[in-house]
This record gives C-alpha cells, sequence and structure tokens, in this order.
C-alpha cells in the first residue's frame, strides 16, 4: 500500500470557545491510499498545522508505505526539528500520525484498541468538566467531574477557590468524584495556600496548578502537596513527559492525543509512566482518538469527556450512566462526512 495524497483542512465549528481553541483549532488530517482506503486523524494549529501538513509532512510522506508508522513519526520530527519539537508543528504531525493509525487499524479490519493489545467491549468509567455548577441531569448522567476554576479571580483567589470547592462538594454529595483544573494560573504561593486548604474536601486531584514549564516551582508543589496533582495537557512528546515522569512532578499524566505527537507518542508517555508507577488520564480521553488507548492500555481507566463543539466528528460514542464503551469499527471508528465539511477559509 503507498500513500497517494495528505489532506488537511480546518473545519468550520461554530460553537468552539472564543479563545485560540478556534484560531488555531482542531484540523482534519486524511491520508488516502492506493488501495482505497483513507486514515483519518485529528491534529491541531488551525491553518498555521495545516500548512505545516501542506507544505512538509505531505512531501516527505507521498508515496511511502503508510505501516511503519514509528518510523515515519520518527522522519517527521526529524523533518520539523529546525521550528517544531513542542506547538505546532506537533499538533500537526499528531493529526497525521493518528490518521496513519486510523490505517492501520482499517488494513487489517481491526480497532486501534485492538492493535495495542486490548478490548472494545469494556464500560470505560468517565468525567465531565464544569465551568459553572452541574445541573441535575448532569448529576444524573456523571459519576465524576472535574471543576474549571478560572472563574475564581479577584483580590483573593485562594478563598474564591475554597469556597467553590466546598459549594460544588456540598452540591455533589460524597458519592461523586470531585477534581479541580486551574489551567496554569496559580503561582507556586497560592497553588500551595488552595493544597492547604481544601485538605478536607475528597478532591482526587488538582490539574495544572502551575504553568506547564515551571519545573522548579512544581518541584516544590510536590514536596509539599498531599492531593495528587495532575497535567501535561500543554506538554509535547514522550521526550518532553520524560522529566515529568522521571522527577515525579505530576502525580497524573494528561497528555492531549490529538496534539502531543498523536498515539504514537501517547503509548511511548504510558509506557514510560506504567513503569515509574504514575497514572495516565489522557486530555479528553473519551474523544475516540484518545479513547482507544485508554481502553488498552490503562489499568484505572477514567475517560475525560470530550470538546462539545468536535461536531464533524460522527461516530463518536456517547457517555452514559458516567461510562462509555468503544464500537467495533476498523480504525478509530470515527465517521467523517467531507462532502458536508465546510472549512475555515485558507484550508487547502
Ligand atoms: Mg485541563
Amino acid at each position: 500500500m503507498r500513500i497517494t495524497d495528505v489532506r488537511a483542512i480546518q473545519p468550520v465549528a461554530p460553537n468552539s470557545p472564543n479563545d485560540w481553541r478556534t484560531s488555531l483549532g482542531q484540523i482534519l488530517v486524511a491520508v488516502d491510499t492506493d488501495a482505497g482506503l483513507t486514515g483519518y486523524g485529528v491534529g491541531g494549529g488551525g491553518l498555521a498545522g495545516v500548512h505545516v501538513v501542506a507544505t512538509v509532512l505531505r512531501d516527505l510522506l507521498l508515496e511511502r508505505d503508510p505501516d511503519p508508522v514509528e518510523q515515519l513519526w520518527d522522519q517527521m520530527y526529524a523533518h520539523t526539528l529546525a521550528f517544531g519539537q513542542k506547538g505546532i508543528a506537533i499538533m500537526a504531525i499528531s493529526g497525521v500520525d493518528l490518521a496513519l493509525w486510523d490505517l492501520r487499524g482499517k488494513a487489517c479490519d481491526t480497532p486501534v484498541a485492538g492493535l495495542l493489545g486490548g478490548r472494545t467491549d469494556l464500560e470505560i468509567p468517565t468525567y465531565t468538566t464544569l465551568w459553572d455548577d452541574p445541573t441535575d441531569a448532569q448529576l444524573d448522567q456523571h459519576r465524576a467531574f472535574k471543576m474549571h476554576l478560572e472563574r475564581c479571580t479577584g483580590e483573593d483567589p485562594v478563598a474564591a477557590v475554597v469556597t467553590a470547592v466546598r459549594r460544588a462538594r456540598e452540591r455533589l454529595g460524597a458519592e461523586h468524584q470531585l477534581m479541580i483544573d486551574a489551567w496554569m494560573r496559580w503561582d507556586l504561593e497560592t497553588a500551595l495556600a488552595v493544597e492547604q486548604a481544601i485538605r478536607g474536601s475528597a478532591v482526587e486531584w488538582i490539574e495544572e496548578p502551575l504553568p506547564a514549564d515551571d519545573l522548579q516551582g512544581y518541584r516544590q508543589l510536590q514536596n509539599q502537596a498531599s492531593i495528587p496533582i495532575a497535567g501535561g495537557e500543554h506538554e509535547f512528546t514522550a521526550a518532553g513527559f520524560r522529566p515529568l515522569i522521571d522527577e515525579r512532578l505530576h502525580d497524573i499524566l494528561q497528555p492531549d492525543v490529538c496534539w502531543c505527537g498523536g498515539l504514537t507518542q501517547l503509548v511511548q508517555i504510558y509506557e514510560s509512566a506504567l513503569a515509574a508507577g504514575l497514572r495516565v488520564c489522557p486530555h479528553r480521553g473519551a474523544e475516540l482518538w484518545g479513547l482507544h488507548a485508554v481502553a488498552a492500555l490503562d489499568p484505572q481507566p477514567l475517560a475525560e469527556s470530550g470538546r462539545p463543539w468536535m461536531t464533524w466528528v460522527g461516530g463518536q460514542p456517547p457517555i452514559q450512566d458516567g461510562v462509555i464503551r468503544l464500537t467495533d469499527r476498523p480504525g478509530f471508528g470515527a465517521v467523517i462526512d467531507e462532502d458536508n465539511l465546510p472549512a475555515v477559509s485558507g484550508s487547502c
């Protein structure tokens, strides 16, 4: 089998947030072959990511055998090294890598979970992310919740967070799990103060309390915190995760398969983290692109709910009663309707 084309667009996602998640939003990558099979993957970087695919990665992959995905990943990384390593170039590679894995599954009529040695018939527990108090319907549908705390600012952010956490715990009761997410907004002093103040609220983890590159801050935080620290949503490649794992700077690693380098890197991150006795909980792991790895590789699976505006990816299994289950469709099982996929202007 040979690759005949590598295409990328940024599909319009009308309800995506008015921030980088739209301007540099998720891209669809399609890898066509002379066998008539097309593999699909989702990467990131918006039109900048599309440009990397169209001008660098496509030329590298045309006429190549798509099967040795890991070798092709190394070559894509080497080809983008001068301007890549992290960020948009790796987001683009992620989409291509996922499309190649999708092809690998389709070529042998096997779901990606099966390629990884796993099964598709498992019920995988999920959690959902909240920006506000949970509704009654959400309490019925989900068993675990993560609260975003970006709104807790002002003169005394620590007090605002503590109030929000206590209110959430009261609303959820003891039977629902609760996690919190600071999205890199705190400094060390704030993180330490919050961690101490909420120890009695049964919080499962504190996510991204510090900026992703504040490794010294994470060292100090890990020395003093008793609540597990989660992070890695904004880190790239298995090499990038190495210091986080080797120094145990996070208790829970959260790579995003659509921008950390794709499944090839997620598999390596799982291997390193599990060997170190750390947990992996991929960012938005309930989306098809990460769910196969969660199902196949994770001894303690917990899949985060996906992005509601990613409606252009069909075939996404629903979350019901707090769990999700894969289908038996080959590859990732995504259903892409290319004929009805308006693209952001400038896509090629
Ligand atoms: Mg997060």
